[in-house]
């Protein structure tokens, strides 16, 4: 093995990387070593403001000391127990999220793909006993350009080539409608459909917005049709959009409500689905389970991480800082940028046809220290920390408004 104090250089980490890893990604070249709340440092000890925050995964700020602490401290007890035996943070982690979202039931699982798989299990399951579709004809409605994760059911129901080509056959049952069109939700819906699964801002398909009164009347036709309406709020929950959930800017409530990411403010891979009581309320011993889900050390971040994104008053931040970040790039004059958007801080720049890939403009901003990554060809994603403040946003403009208005 070779070892020096320094570590490797940045090629050596690329070239191993790149020899005994799978390519399933494209990273930036930047190695990072350190974060502390809206900063990251590479390993020659450059700095950088971290503006995708871990796809939203760190809302509270890298190496949050106080969910670091309840880490150490859980850590030093009890990590995992199996739900084969109970623990003593589970309930009170219950507790927490119940009180803080109005929810009424909770299943505790790790990554958001596994949320969102065991959410459309309950909603299927519910359409059989609850609402009487015959056996293995629930069928499940989802959107044009969705992101819910990578398990294979769900890129089944992707329609991004890259994410589906090459890994069928796909699981049947479900409907693909355009999104941010609930004349469509309408017209698909049969006596069969269970559920309709939907993220209120598109994330990974360049921050899109539905068009206003989409999620209400989305909701009205679940309602009126019966179907449950499951909201994906792992990326846009939990602050990132300027409210707890997203759902609150459209005053409705999802049927059962997706969290991860943040859930954990990054220590630790958890995520839950939350729902009204008869959805999850059709699952019984046996019939769904994960190892790691509801661990006491899951469940001891979790709470933390949740306590501190209300108390440090992350949420209200988010809705502010937010507001400024898009208005000061809104004001960069420039031939590049085609639209500014986005709710809270979860930012998009969408780039003009003649401005190149967007690509480009995030190794430019790397060498300016901001790192933030392309979606699509086009989009760049500002999603910074929840923590950020003004003088940090001024200090980015000052960054941005060069590489941009070029
Ligand atoms: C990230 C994400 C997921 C998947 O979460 P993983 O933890 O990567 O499995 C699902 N839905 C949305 C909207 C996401 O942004």
């Amino acid at each position: 093995m070779k070892t020096s104090p320094k570590g490797l250089t940045p090629s050596e980490y690329i070239g191993i990387e790149s020899e005994l890893g799978a390519h399933n990604y494209k990273p930036l070249d930047v190695i990072l070593a350190r974060g502390e709340g809206v900063w990251v440092w590479d390993t020659d000890g450059n700095k950088y403001l971290d503006c995708l925050s871990a796809y939203s995964a760190v809302n509270q700020g890298h190496c949050h000391p106080v969910i670091r602490q309840a880490m150490l401290d859980q850590a030093e007890k009890l990590t995992l127990t199996s739900r084969a035996f109970r623990n003593d943070q589970l309930a009170l982690f219950y507790e927490d999220i119940c009180a803080l979202t109005g929810t009424h039931k909770v299943l505790p699982m790790n990554s958001g793909a596994e949320a969102v798989e065991s959410a459309l299990k309950a909603a299927r399951k519910w359409g059989y006993e609850v609402k009487g579709v015959p056996e293995d004809q629930a069928e499940i409605i989802v959107c044009e350009n969705n992101f819910h994760g990578r398990t294979l059911a769900i890129v089944g129901f992707s329609t991004d080539p890259t994410a589906r080509n090459n890994f069928g056959p796909f699981a049947p049952g479900f409907k693909v409608i355009p999104f941010g069109d609930s004349e469509a939700l309408a017209a698909a819906i049969t006596p069969n459909t269970v559920a309709f699964l939907v993220e209120p801002i598109q994330g990974e398909a360049g921050v899109i917005i539905p068009p206003a009164g989409y999620l209400s009347a989305v909701r009205e036709i679940c309602s009126d049709q019966n179907v449950t309406l499951i909201l994906d709020e792992i990326q846009t929950g939990l602050g990132r959009t300027g409210k707890l959930l997203a759902e609150e800017h459209d005053g409705i409530e999802a049927d059962v409500t997706l969290v991860g990411k943040a859930l954990s403010g990054g220590f630790y891979p958890v995520s839950a689905v939350l729902s009204s009581t008869e959805v999850l309320g059709v699952l019984k011993p046996g019939e769904h389970g994960s190892t790691f889900g509801g661990n006491p050390l899951a469940c001891a971040v979790a709470r933390t991480a949740l306590r501190v994104l209300v108390e440090e008053g992350m949420v209200e931040n988010s809705a502010e800082m937010g507001a400024y970040f898009q208005d000061a790039l809104s004001s960069i004059n420039s031939d590049v940028i085609s639209e500014v958007r986005g709710r809270g801080l979860l930012i998009a720049i969408e780039l003009t046809e003649e401005a190149g890939d967007a690509r480009n403009y995030c190794n430019a901003l790397q060498e300016r220290g901001i790192l933030c990554k392309e979606t699509h060809l086009k989009i760049i994603r500002f999603a910074p920390p929840l923590i950020i403040t003004k003088d940090q946003i001024d200090w980015a403009m000052e960054q941005i408004r060069p590489v941009l208005a070029a």
